[in-house]
């Protein structure tokens, strides 16, 4: 049996980081978890139920009520994002919610409640995880971690240009800030700050295309699966705080 391990895929917004771990979870039979997609489909509740999020009593209400999975979609070969049984997968994209999200996933009880979703999520190995806070707090034990960056213009760039293909009526602009306005947030809240791990492998992708970031990061990642200091565990599964 091949081992399997635990990729951990970190990193500023709009560094391309979903895009890898799709990649690196297809060619590995993996399961990818798009760990943003849970604060952002939180965020969307919160929204349309009008929580009062700055009540901490509100917050835990609300989340008692919050149950969020991911399912095959048959014609993007990709996972859609469901809230409460309704497939929210284009909805959590739109700029209200990235305008919002940071700020909601700043809330330790909302933390506490994600960290229980991507564990509840991940029981085996074989897991490709991205977000902001997977190698340092969800999976400090991961075999793989990636941290990614590039540069500002670039990320502005390539989000517009992937809002603008979804149809989104967003500026050049607004883009820049949210990104802006997303990288402070996420590194300067007090619970999870997204950090790079001590033993975080860092990938500037500014100048990769996508094909040359996968072979890079699938020869890191071929590399750990056959070190024969990773041994798997008899049952395949990993050690989980819950
Ligand atoms: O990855 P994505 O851009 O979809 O994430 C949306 C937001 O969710 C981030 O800007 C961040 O505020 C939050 N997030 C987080 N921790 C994670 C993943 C995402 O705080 N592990």
């Amino acid at each position: 049996m091949n081992k399997r391990i635990i990729i951990a895929i970190d990193g500023y917004s709009a560094c391309g980081k979903s895009t890898l771990a799709q990649q690196l979870a297809k060619y590995l039979h993996y399961i990818y978890i798009d760990s943003g997609a849970i604060y952002r489909a939180v965020t969307l509740y919160f929204l349309q139920n009008a929580v009062s999020y700055h009540t901490i009593g509100a917050v835990s209400d609300a989340l008692q009520h919050i149950s969020v999975e991911f399912r095959a979609n048959e014609n993007t070969g990709n996972a859609d994002t469901w809230l409460n049984g309704k497939n929210v997968e284009k909805r959590i994209r739109e700029i209200d919610i990235a305008e919002k999200v940071s700020e909601i996933a700043a809330i330790p009880e909302v933390r506490v409640f994600v960290e229980k979703c991507q564990r509840n999520m991940s029981r085996h190995k074989g897991i490709v995880m991205d977000g902001r806070d997977i190698g340092t707090v969800v999976f400090p034990q991961a075999e793989l971690k990636l941290f990614m960056t590039a540069d500002m213009d670039t990320r502005v760039q390539r989000r517009y240009t992937e809002m603008k293909l979804k149809k989104e009526n967003v500026s050049l602009e607004e883009v820049r800030r949210n990104i802006e306005e997303r990288d402070y947030l996420d590194t300067h809240r007090t619970m999870s700050p997204l950090r790079q791990a001590a033993d975080a492998i860092v990938i500037d992708n500014t100048h990769l295309t996508k094909e040359e970031q996968l072979d890079y990061a699938l020869d890191l990642a071929k590399k750990v699966i056959a070190s024969p200091l990773i041994r798997q565990m008899p049952d395949d599964t990993h050690s989980k705080k819950d």
